[in-house]
Order: C-alpha cells, then sequence, then structure tokens
C-alpha cells in the first residue's frame, strides 16, 4: 500500500477509536477475557494519571470513539470523574463505556448524562436477568443514550499454549490481527496498537513493562511517532504470546477462581 491508510487532520490522526482501561480487575472471569482480567490484580487507574494521558493524546489522536472500559468500567471509584475528563478532553465527539452490566445500577445520575454510547455485552456463561437489560434499555432510552446489546456465547481465543517459533508465524500471525487497527489503547503514559502488551507484560513480570510495544505520550512530534508506529509493518514483541485474531473460538465459561 501506498501512503498512509490514517488520515491526518488539524496534525491529530483519526483512528477508529481508542480505549482506556478504567480499572484492570472485574467482576466476572471469562475465559479467553482478552484483556486478561481474570490473571490480573485489583487495580484503578488514578484520575490524575487518565488526565495526563487524555490531555496528551489528544494533541495527536482524533478517534471515531473513546471507549473506557476495563475489566469492568463499573468498578471504578470515581467513573464519573473519568468521563468528566474524557469530555473535556474533546478527544472525540462519542464517549462509550464497555460493560458487563452487572453493576450498572449502581452508576450515578451524572454517569448516564455524560456517556454517549454504552455497549453491553452479555455473555452466556453469566446471564444478566432480563428485568436488568429492560432497566438498561429504558434508562439508555430515557437518558438518549445510544445502546448496543452484544450477545456473547463464544470468545476468540488469544492466549498462546507455547510461544509462536519462527518470525514467519509471529509476521503472518500480525498481518492477519485487525486488533492493531480497531483497539488501540491509552495506559499508564503510552499509546498501544492493541490491548495485549501492558497486560501481558505484567502476567510475564517484564522488568521493563510494554514500553518497546508502545508509543511514550511525552516528548515532541507525538502524531508523528504514533504514525510512524501504527504504519510500521514490524510485529510487535508482544505478537510472539499471542494469537491476535487467528487463535479460533472457544464456547463461552466463566474459569474457576
Ligand atoms: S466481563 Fe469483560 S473484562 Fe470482565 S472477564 Fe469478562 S471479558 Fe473480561
Ligand atoms: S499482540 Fe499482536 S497479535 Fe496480539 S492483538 Fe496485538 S497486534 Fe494482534
Amino acid at each position: 500500500m501506498s501512503g498512509t491508510m490514517y488520515h491526518v487532520s488539524d496534525r491529530r490522526i483519526q483512528t477508529w477509536s481508542l480505549e482506556a482501561h478504567l480499572v484492570d480487575h472485574c467482576n466476572l472471569r471469562c475465559a479467553n477475557c482478552c484483556t486478561l482480567s481474570p490473571f490480573l490484580p485489583k487495580k484503578a487507574m488514578p484520575v490524575e494519571i487518565l488526565a495526563r494521558d487524555l490531555e496528551r493524546a489528544a494533541r495527536a489522536l482524533r478517534p471515531h470513539v473513546f471507549k473506557l472500559t476495563g475489566g469492568e468500567p463499573l468498578l471504578h471509584p470515581d467513573i464519573v470523574s473519568c468521563l468528566e475528563l474524557a469530555k473535556a478532553a474533546a478527544i472525540s465527539e462519542a464517549i462509550q463505556v464497555t460493560t458487563n452490566g452487572f453493576l450498572l445500577r449502581r452508576a450515578p445520575p451524572a454517569f448516564w448524562e455524560l456517556i454517549d454510547r454504552l455497549t453491553l455485552s452479555l455473555y452466556s456463561s453469566a446471564p444478566l436477568p432480563s428485568r436488568e437489560v429492560e432497566w438498561i434499555r429504558k434508562t439508555c432510552e430515557e437518558s438518549r443514550v445510544l445502546l448496543t446489546i452484544k450477545d456473547v456465547e463464544r470468545f476468540a481465543v488469544m492466549d498462546v499454549r507455547t510461544r509462536w517459533k519462527s518470525e514467519a508465524e509471529r509476521a503472518a500471525l500480525y498481518d492477519a490481527c485487525w486488533l492493531k487497527v480497531r483497539c488501540h489503547l491509552l495506559y499508564e503514559g503510552f499509546f498501544y496498537k492493541c490491548t495485549r502488551p501492558p497486560h501481558l507484560a505484567q502476567i510475564r513480570r517484564d522488568e521493563g513493562g510494554a514500553a518497546d510495544d508502545g508509543v511514550d505520550l511525552e516528548g515532541p512530534d507525538l502524531a508523528g511517532r504514533i504514525l510512524s508506529y501504527l504504519e510500521d509493518p514490524e510485529p510487535l514483541g508482544t505478537c510472539w504470546d499471542c494469537c491476535g485474531a487467528s487463535g479460533g473460538f472457544e464456547e463461552h465459561v466463566q474459569s474457576a477462581r
């Protein structure tokens, strides 16, 4: 492909989406959770870190939608402040929360005023009672929030049992992986092409974290550095330990504690 696959306008790169993980942990334990929440310790994103990252990222990126997710984002002790920051940063026209729905009743009125979209994932292995789904539908309607309901009966397998054995395998996997375009992540001072690097680094206990697989939000020419990174055809180091979109599917189940 010649030229860039990303459009740059007003020195900001237009992208499909950008997400922030408000917490690493979750109230469910889905096997094959793509953010590895069942394996991660309880951790909430400090509001001041999110504010700093958003302020920097908004100078270089213009995602179609900004997603607050996790883990389960409703577990964040101050989700309203996180939403206020996302609005104030004006990083995107659409602010979305992605949730399993179990904790939505505890969301204060300001939550419903601040979000534009809600994506509700309904898992076959942990069914949300239908009265709750109806309440969520009604509340979204009253709050003029665009609701998307995803029925999930199977999950993509992303974790590898053993590392890929050859460069060719890793390169083919990376080429076929759509997540590198659709699942960009803002996490603790870095921008990543996908959600896997910081969480896998944590599980592997890599001392340097996932810095080599992301872009430091601090420093000059952030838009230029992110654009070069997004267009780099080289796979990430993390791709050694990930199936991307090539791992097939398994039935959705909750894993044992
Ligand atoms: S609800 Fe979502 S974040 Fe939580 S374990 Fe399941 S897939 Fe992971
Ligand atoms: S680590 Fe590599 S294969 Fe896995 S989701 Fe990210 S880009 Fe795709």
